[in-house]
């Protein structure tokens, strides 16, 4: 990497990527009981919220990365295609949700292989990205996911930057986009109750310490959850106040990955 090279593209300082984790009804269901129906319910809304945050991306003008469980991609697949036709990236989130780590090797890569044929049928496009349900992630995620010749997983929240990944030396890298639960809205917005306005006020400061160092801000967003009336605003502002500062790189995250490899080179 030369020295010349600069750390974002287009004289920009910063960058900020929003992933959506659409889980359908899946998600939930893998943190509470069967007849939990007060929460298993909550997640009827994904759609709905879906719908939503695509209003609100087109309305800013911002790509999105979209992490879709298969499964929640074959119940609503209309959405999977207006994502992809409104030019957000698909990338995978497994196939049902299940965690991956008590999986085993074997297990993980015939759940990503029906993931990527399932999103890649639906949505006309081949993911080149992989977010594991929870961070339950291990060691022979980013194997597999190396095996199969994708570009990004976005698991380990190492610092502020993306970091290459080689889990096979022999093999080419993995970009590691670093995710966070301070940036998951599941943090202010379920675990708690934060109004949107506070929710908003920490993740601008975020991206402004950020972009003060010229490092990058990956969110994590649910429709369930982001894609509500009122939480919808925290996502809002956050995107008009990173397009009004001007030079903050807001792409989707397979964008990101690409250009972190071309600059190692
Ligand atoms: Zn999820």
């Amino acid at each position: 990497m030369g020295t010349a090279t600069p750390r974002w593209p287009a004289g920009h300082r910063a960058a900020l990527c929003v992933s959506i984790d659409v889980d359908g009804a899946y998600g939930e269901a893998n943190y509470r009981s069967p007849d939990d129906i007060y929460w298993l319910s909550q997640a009827l809304y994904d759609p709905t919220g879906t719908a939503r945050l695509l209003d609100l991306l087109a309305d800013a003008g911002t790509p999105a990365t979209f992490c879709w469980v298969a499964r929640a991609a074959e119940d609503e697949p209309d959405l999977v295609r207006r994502a992809v036709a409104e030019g957000h990236e698909l990338a995978l989130h497994s196939w049902d949700h299940r965690h991956y780590a008590p999986m085993g090797k074997d297990g993980q890569r015939q759940d990503m292989e029906r993931s990527l044929a399932t999103l890649s049928r639906i949505g006309g496009v081949t993911p080149v990205g992989h977010k594991t349900p929870g961070w339950r992630y291990d060691a022979d995620t980013l194997a597999v996911a190396q095996e199969l010749g994708l570009v990004w997983v976005m698991d380990e929240p190492r610092g502020d930057l993306p970091t290459l990944l080689r889990p096979d030396p022999a093999r080419g890298p993995l970009v590691n986009l670093p995710p966070s639960r301070w940036f998951d809205d599941y943090t202010y917005q379920v675990d708690h109750m934060l109004t949107p306005q506070a929710t908003f006020e920490t993740w601008r400061e975020d991206l402004e310490v950020l972009r003060a160092e010229g490092r990058a801000m990956f969110l994590t967003l649910h429709p369930f959850v982001s894609g509500r009336p009122g939480p919808s605003r925290a996502i809002a502002r956050l995107l008009d106040h990173a397009v009004d500062m001007g030079d903050v790189w807001i792409a989707r995250a397979d964008q990101i990955a690409r250009w972190w490899l071309e600059r190692d080179v």
